[in-house]
C-alpha cells in the first residue's frame, strides 16, 4: 500500500493535496472528502456508501492515525472520520475516472 509523503491543505482552493510515495498526486476537494466521510455517524450501518452533503466545509486540521490513516477535523466540529490510505486512494481513483472536465489552467 502506498503511503502519503506530503499532506497539504490548500485553503485558497478548498482542497487537500496528497503526494504519495509512488509519485501519484491526489487532490481532494474539502466538500468531496467531507461528503465521503467513512465514520459510523455519517454512514450508519451497512448498505451503500452515502455521500453526506455539507455546505462549504473547511478543514480545521488533519492528523495521522498510526501509519495507516488520516483523521481530519472539520469546521462543523466533525472529527470521527478515519480515512485509511486505501480508502483515500480509492476516492482519488474514483474521482479521476469521473472527471471529464479536469481543472482548467
Ligand atoms: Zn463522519
Amino acid at each position: 500500500m502506498p503511503n502519503p509523503i506530503l499532506v497539504t491543505p490548500i485553503e485558497e482552493e478548498k482542497l487537500l493535496r496528497i503526494l504519495w510515495d509512488d509519485d501519484q498526486l491526489g487532490d481532494y476537494p474539502f466538500a468531496y472528502l467531507r461528503g465521503w466521510c467513512p465514520c459510523a455517524v455519517c454512514q450508519g450501518h451497512g448498505g451503500e456508501r452515502r455521500f453526506i452533503e455539507v455546505d462549504n466545509p473547511q478543514l480545521v486540521s488533519i492528523g495521522m492515525v498510526g501509519n495507516y490513516a488520516l483523521n481530519p477535523r472539520w469546521s462543523d466540529g466533525h472529527e470521527t472520520g478515519i480515512y485509511t490510505f486505501e480508502y483515500l486512494r480509492d476516492l482519488s481513483d474514483r474521482r479521476e475516472s469521473q472527471s471529464e472536465n479536469r481543472a482548467k489552467g
